[in-house]
């Protein structure tokens, strides 16, 4: 940045390119610097105005800004006549000059803060280079200007040649290259100077418009816009203003009344060519713009407009997240503590910064603005999120540790309340509280549904391991009664010995399920569902008729079976229906007693040899889909050595095999074994009397 004046009262202007093209740095702090705020309500960023001059060298254009505007730009000297510094200058109108009567002075405030560019070193005659900077600045000042000065000596009105002709095909050239990207017109102010008034303005902007239109018609124009007028791209207005030094005053007065069409809207039309950008992203815009044409890339509007806009609205959103997020979401003090608080507290923080972007934000482009906001609104529940889920942690363990402790207390209590209940009201809990800390996270869903899924979990293995023990505990009432009954059959049967002990089996499956009936179904009061006490019940039915199995086949084999027959003999044979011990009068009595003992015992041998049902009836083992799962609920020294690798092996055999089986206590060549065995020992027996008495009678 650069002075172009000695004067210290007023707003300096900036080189804002110089001599090597390059773009002035600081920009941005001169414009908001000299920027004045909206009298009236908020101020938008949107209250000012570009406006920038073209035309040949030496025609006047810097000293007519200076005197229209209050600016300093460098005018030729009139007596050394030496070059101005080349480029293009930018500068705040110090005011506007005025003929209006109240306005003494001759001046208004600026009160719309007009921008001003003075583009010098422009003659369309020169060098190549010249020829490069000319068109560049053109286009520079059409992309960023409401108003383009074009700055021409009466003179040369009408003549459709030389230097004229030439600056009038630079800005239609250059529109060229822009109209399909430019959404907003352009105003083309024809300052005409040096105005005799011989012609009336009226037909020297006839004269002007017609040539404009000329030269529009023989431009080599793109398909796109073959058809297009030149009125789709501009406004034309045409300004008089008369000779500098032959008529000094009305010179004068006619650059006053120019500055009145600028403040009374007859230029700037409502806005109509304002190109939307908020004046603290006019001087990134007008940078981006310059580097595109400085480097011929296609000068495209409205992305350039976009990306400012959006480079704007991440500043902005930047600075609300660290500046005023960040500092008052680390002053909340251990949010832990009281979590309903701090919920409240940043909820109220997170509007604070949406209102806080909503108002320096929402002056650029929508889409982009709405977009940015979204990212804002994401960055904020992120770190909130974060905040949530060690409130939904925290909240989840303490009610799981409270379930837990719960659960175990009514057990040791054994209330009335069932389980089910209790899980049912920790889990609405969890839901309930998910719902409170919701309050600044939308998708809070999502930790709700883990804790839910812990809670299930949770409440699964409870009751698995709670039905794993209540099996358990049936299967050993079962076993530790029925196999006393097995014994006390067994160890003296009957021809009825089987009947009891299927009444007493039947007696006993009755007793046990009996506190679980619920109507046909089972209710074991563990809270599970409808399936799951089936299963249960299925389990505990299956562990039953292994236990049946086990038990009467480890009670029967080779030598109990021998040893119980021998009983029943010996029984018979030395005993009398009283008890009382037998004394054999003669060797006949003695034979007769025997053989009634033996075949007495030999009777009772098939009721030792194969289960059979109650009145003689077949009975099935059945069988169970859950027959390859582990006996539940009890040891596996329990459940058995011998038999259970039998149940294995019964997975081969056909159902009837398998039943055969289980039905069978004794193979054939066990029983012949027995039976020989029983043979043998009864004749020791038979002999040892038969000893006695013969003893008995010698004696
Ligand atoms: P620029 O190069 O177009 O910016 O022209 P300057 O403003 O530097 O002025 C160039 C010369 O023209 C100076 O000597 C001025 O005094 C003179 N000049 C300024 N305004 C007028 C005018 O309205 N008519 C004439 N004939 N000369 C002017
Ligand atoms: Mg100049």
């Amino acid at each position: 940045m650069s002075s172009s004046g000695n004067h210290d009262t007023a707003t300096v202007s900036v080189h804002l390119v110089d001599e090597e093209k390059r773009f002035a740095k600081g920009l941005d702090k001169y414009v908001e610097k000299c920027y004045v705020g909206d009298d009236h309500g908020e101020d938008d960023g949107l209250n000012y105005h570009i406006v920038s001059v073209f035309g040949s060298q030496s025609t006047g254009k810097s000293t007519l800004l200076n005197r229209l505007f209050g600016t300093q730009f460098d005018v030729m000297d009139e007596e050394k006549r030496q070059q101005t510094t080349k480029g293009i200058w930018f500068s705040h109108a110090n005011y506007v000059a005025s003929a209006a009567e109240e306005q003494e002075a001759g001046r208004r405030r600026n009160s719309n803060n007009i921008y001003v560019l003075d583009v010098e070193g422009v003659d369309g005659r020169e060098r190549a280079d010249d020829k490069d900077f000319e068109r560049k600045s053109a286009l520079f000042a059409l992309a960023t200007s409401e108003v383009l000065i074009v700055n021409i000596f009466e003179h040369q009105v009408g003549l459709y040649q030389g230097a004229n002709m030439e600056l009038l095909k630079t800005v239609m050239e250059v529109n060229l290259s822009l109209f399909h990207e430019q959404s907003e017109k352009c105003l083309l102010l024809f300052v005409i100077r040096d105005f005799t008034g011989l012609t009336p303005i009226s037909n020297l902007g006839e004269s002007l418009e017609a040539d404009m239109k000329r030269i529009w018609v023989d431009l080599n124009k793109p398909d796109q816009c073959a058809d297009s007028q030149l009125s789709d791209f501009f406004d034309l207005k045409f300004f008089a203003i008369s000779h500098k030094h032959y008529q000094p005053d009305k010179f004068e007065y006619n650059i006053r009344q120019l500055g009145d069409d600028f403040t009374n809207d007859r230029l700037f039309s409502h806005n109509a060519y304002h190109k939307r950008i908020p004046i603290d992203a006019w001087a990134l815009y007008s940078e981006k713009v310059w580097d595109q044409i400085e480097n011929n890339k296609d000068l495209d509007l409205p992305t350039q407009q976009i990306l400012v806009s959006k480079f704007k609205c991440n500043e902005i959103l930047n600075s609300v997240y660290d500046d005023l997020f960040l500092q008052e979401y680390s002053a909340v003090q251990e949010p832990e503590l009281d979590p309903a608080a701090s919920c409240a507290q940043f909820k109220e923080l997170r509007h604070k910064c949406l209102s806080r972007y909503d108002s320096q934000a929402s002056r650029y482009k929508g889409a982009v603005y709405s977009d940015v906001r979204r990212d804002l609104k994401a960055k904020i529940d992120l770190k909130l999120k974060g905040f949530q889920s060690t409130i939904l942690s925290n909240l989840s363990k303490s009610l799981i540790s409270k379930l837990d402790t719960g659960f175990a207390s009514l057990k040791k209590t054994n209330s009335k309340k069932s389980f089910n209940y209790s899980l049912a009201g920790e889990e609405e809990k969890g839901a309930e509280y998910g719902a409170d800390t919701s309050v600044f996270v939308e998708n809070y869903a999502v930790e709700l549904e883990k804790l839910e899924k812990a809670l299930q979990e949770l409440s699964h293995t409870l009751r698995t391991k709670e039905s794993h023990i209540l099996i358990g505990k049936i299967t050993k009432k079962f076993q530790t009664k029925f196999k006393d009954c097995i014994i006390e059959e067994l160890s003296e049967p009957t021809p009825e010995s089987w009947d009891h002990i299927f009444s007493k089996f039947n007696e006993l499956m009755e007793k046990i399920f009996k506190p679980y009936r619920s109507g046909d179904s089972f209710d074991f009061k563990i809270g599970l569902s409808q399936d799951e006490n089936s299963t249960v019940h299925m389990k505990v039915l299956r562990n039953i008729w292994n236990k049946f199995d086990s038990i009467v086949h480890d009670y029967i084999n080779d030598d109990s079976a021998s040893r119980i027959l021998r009983n029943l003999f010996e029984d018979s044979f030395k005993f009398d229906s009283n008890g009382l011990p037998l004394i054999w009068k003669t060797f006949s009595q003695l034979d007769s007693q025997f053989n009634k003992s033996r075949d007495h015992a030999l009777s009772l041998f098939p009721v030792l040899c194969t289960i059979k049902g109650p009145e003689g009836s077949t009975i099935q083992k059945p069988k169970f889909d859950i027959e390859n799962e582990p006996n539940e609920g009890i040891d596996s020294d329990d459940a058995g050595g011998e038999n259970s690798s039998d149940e294995d092996d019964s997975e081969n055999f056909e159902k009837s095999d398998r039943n055969s089986r289980f039905l069978t206590l004794l193979t054939p060549k066990q029983q012949a074994k027995v039976k020989a065995r029983f043979k043998k020992e009864t004749d020791a027996i038979y002999l040892d009397a038969k000893r006695s008495m013969v003893a008995n009678k010698t004696s």
